[in-house]
């Protein structure tokens, strides 16, 4: 039997396959190119997980790139979190360029560990890969109990203005806290830039978008075309952010410039895993840094008040009187929850170029992709 065979389906201009085969494939794909088992599962599982909750700029699209950054030695297989410097209360932790996926997963278990034992740990990290979706991270916290708070940068990918600015100086720089609150937990995950990169290239293949104020020509022109950003390209083509002369727009003028100038400075400067730029000459891939803090209610021994307020309090938010009534106010991690079950339920959909672009790479390695 071939991989994808089974209950993937064609419908339109959308690719629509089922969430563990989409997994299977991936993990298949990473394993031919290099990875161990145990990190194609952990890249594919991580991927898959973000389409499932809706951020298709994070999932699968990324293949391609993935396997051609792996290829051209930007990130490497089969690495470990280094920890680097270990105060106690706080530590400093070297990716080596590995797979964001592994790097983050086990950085993240380190800062787990020492919030459960001592109620709170700061974790500095720096030189990962790409490592996704931030607010699978502050999940992994959130079901240890935990408050955690991310400040993540991208070294070497200048790609957003500054507020009234038409050139790049920051990266897409995303932002997550996680809450645990029993029944509901919060998570609050987003690229401080108007719209992640990935949003542009999910658009450049035909899928969802932009919004009108995304892009910024270079003259200044607020635009949707993701030709800003990359340049001219084939339908299936690679999507390099260089090959383009403007740039997306932070969010919330001055305040989220603001806050992506912060996250540049914490994630970038003070792990020491460098910031957007300046680049001097092309740079060899991308590294995410961040900063993550995390924060144990049980050993604030406020966890019952924490837990009873914080409640009333959303409860309260949330019953605020919804401009349109058939649409009620959310909280943060709603809609991934219920992408979530309605993916799991009915299916991954894939814009067919984002197939069309992992099957090429399938093929490329030997990898069976189905009909
Ligand atoms: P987004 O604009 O979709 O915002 C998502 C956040 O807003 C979530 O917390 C969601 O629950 C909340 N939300 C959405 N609609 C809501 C509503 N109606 N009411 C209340 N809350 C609502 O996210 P984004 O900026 O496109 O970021 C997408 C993903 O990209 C994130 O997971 C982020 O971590 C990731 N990212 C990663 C990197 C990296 O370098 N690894 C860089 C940039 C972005």
């Amino acid at each position: 039997m071939t991989i994808g065979e089974t209950s993937a389906a064609r419908t339109g201009q959308v690719h629509l396959i089922a969430a563990a085969e989409l997994e299977t494939t991936v993990r298949a794909i990473f394993a031919a190119a290099g990875c161990a088992e145990e990190e194609a599962t952990l890249i594919a599982r991580e991927l898959v997980g973000a389409n499932l909750a809706g951020h298709d700029s994070h999932g699968v699209v990324r293949v391609p790139l993935y396997v051609d950054w792996l290829g051209r030695g930007y990130v490497r297989a089969g690495q470990s979190a280094q920890v680097v410097t270990d105060g106690g209360a706080f530590l400093v932790v070297d990716g080596n360029k590995g797979f964001g996926q592994t790097i983050a997963t086990q950085t993240v278990a380190l800062g787990v560990e020492r919030a459960r034992a001592n109620g709170t740990c700061i974790v500095a990290m720096r030189n990962s890969g790409h490592i996704g979706r931030v607010g699978a991270y502050a999940e992994t916290a959130l079901a240890a109990g935990l408050v955690s708070i991310h400040f993540v940068n991208v070294a070497g990918s200048p790609l957003v203005a500054p507020f009234g600015a038409t050139e790049r100086r920051f990266s897409t720089a995303p932002f997550a806290v996680g809450l645990p609150l029993p029944d509901r937990p919060l998570v609050l995950d987003f690229a401080t830039s108007l719209v992640a990169e990935g949003k542009v290239q999910v658009a450049s293949y035909g899928g969802r978008p932009l919004p009108p104020d995304a892009l910024i020509s270079p003259d200044g022109e607020m635009s949707t075309d993701p030709r800003v950003l990359y340049g001219d390209y084939g339908p299936a083509d690679l999507r390099t952010p260089g090959g383009g002369e403007g740039a997306i727009r932070a969010f919330g003028d001055h305040k989220g410039s603001g806050l992506a100038l912060m996250c540049e400075l914490l994630a970038g400067a003070l792990t020491a895993n460098g910031c957007a730029g300046p680049l001097e000459g092309p740079r060899e891939g991308i590294a995410n840094g961040m900063l993550s803090i995390y924060l144990s209610p049980a050993h604030f021994g406020t966890q019952d008040e924490f837990e009873r307020i914080a409640r009333e309090y959303l409860d309260w938010v949330l019953a605020a009187r919804p401009i349109d009534p058939a649409e009620p106010v959310l909280a943060p991690g709603d809609p991934e929850a219920a992408n979530r079950e309605a993916r799991l339920a009915g299916g991954v959909p894939l814009p067919v170029n984002t197939w069309a672009a992992i099957v090429r790479t399938a093929e490329a390695l030997g990898v069976p992709t189905g009909p």
